[in-house]
């Protein structure tokens, strides 16, 4: 694949904050690449660099082949070919939807048919002299998307794009959206803190840690196999459990799971454990005690104490409830490959 956009090492510091922190990053051509990380790790930085709205401290960015920032170059926002759609979308609100939609277009020639071309894509043809107050919030982000397409950039810029739609639109949105990107075959790069919105848009995701990229991956790798223990913990509900190696195997409270990594013997881990990897039974004799109970509609999610003190929450279909204070017997049910961290 080719990389459309390309970050070398790059850093951007705000006085004493470092935003962005020697971040290395290929987003392929067509890609749906997404940056995913809590408030304030770097993110919307990030976007703003690669769209020339921020100027890196070092480091370089290269944008479908050419250098748009670092070794001395710097190419201003106007002339990179990448559009922006804002959180909070930025339309003008003095201005139609077909002037909001026409104001990048350079090309003053193909400009009707252009602005037609792109409302047609998202949905809104004969919207065209609405102004955004008179738009649901659904709409007006259908217009952002439209305004910044249809300077026909490589390369589109989204942040957190769903974050001001309730619920329920979010999920219709963004099927919409997600479509539209793969029609229009651009190469998108966009930012969210939600990892069930990352997994169903992207293509590949960074997760971003304090101004670092940690993992860089498909929904399914960041999932299963995680880097990092704050990986594994964003990415999903994550609990660990000490471990030993001791033949190949690593032995827990609970049971023990074939390895397949080269740790010493005797080596001190820690293991990731879902909550669909951990089974429970009620048994007086149990080792574990149920101290939560949680109603999540199709199962529920129970949080066990361990005898030595650990905890780890077990995801259960079945329907009847096992109340919390109920002594268990907690079964591991072993993923195929365990994820093993080293003991600092
Ligand atoms: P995110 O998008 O992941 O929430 P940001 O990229 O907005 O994170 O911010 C990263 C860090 O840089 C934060 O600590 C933030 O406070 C700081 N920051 C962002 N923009 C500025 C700015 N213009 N001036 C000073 N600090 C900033």
């Amino acid at each position: 694949m080719k990389s459309q956009v390309v970050l070398e090492r790059v850093t951007k510091k705000y006085s004493a904050t470092t935003a962005v922190e020697d971040m290395s990053l290929e987003v392929g051509r067509g890609e749906i690449f997404c940056l995913l990380g809590p408030s304030g790790c770097g993110k919307t930085t990030t976007l703003r660099l690669i769209a020339g709205l921020e100027k890196p401290d070092s480091g370089r960015i290269e944008i479908g082949g050419v250098t748009v920032a670092g070794g001395g170059v710097w190419v201003p926002p106007e002339e990179r070919r990448v559009g922006v759609v804002f959180q909070d979308y930025a339309l003008f609100p003095h201005m139609n939807v077909f002037q909001n939609v026409a104001f990048g277009i350079r090309n003053r020639r193909g400009l009707r048919r252009r602005v037609q071309e792109v409302l047609e894509l998202v949905g809104l043809r004969g919207m065209e002299k609405r102004y955004p107050h008179e738009l649901s919030s659904g709409q007006q982000q259908r217009v952002a998307i439209a305004r910044a397409l249809a300077p026909e950039p490589e390369v589109i810029l989204l942040d957190e794009p769903f974050s001001n739609l309730d619920a329920d639109l979010r999920k219709r949105i963004r099927s919409d959206i997600k479509k539209i990107l793969k029609d229009t075959g651009i190469t998108t790069i966009f930012v969210t803190h939600d990892q069930e919105e990352a997994f169903f848009m992207a293509e590949r995701i960074g997760v971003m840690r304090d101004g670092r990229l940690e993992q860089v991956g498909t929904p399914e790798q960041v999932f299963h196999r995680p880097s990092t223990p704050f990986v594994a913990q964003f990415v999903g509900t994550a609990d660990f459990i000490d471990g030993v190696v001791r033949n190949g195997r690593v032995v827990t409270s609970i049971g023990e799971l074939e390895l397949n990594e080269g740790f010493p013997e005797g080596e001190r881990v820690r293991v990731l454990i879902r909550p669909d990897f951990v089974d429970i039974e009620e048994d007086g004799e149990g080792e574990g005690t149920v101290v939560e109970r949680l109603f999540l509609g199709t199962h529920h999610l129970y949080t066990i104490l361990l005898k030595g003190g650990e905890r780890v929450r077990c995801l259960r279909h079945r329907s009847r409830p096992i109340p919390a204070g109920s002594k268990v017997r907690v079964k591991l049910g072993a993923p195929a490959r365990p994820v093993v961290f080293r003991t600092n």
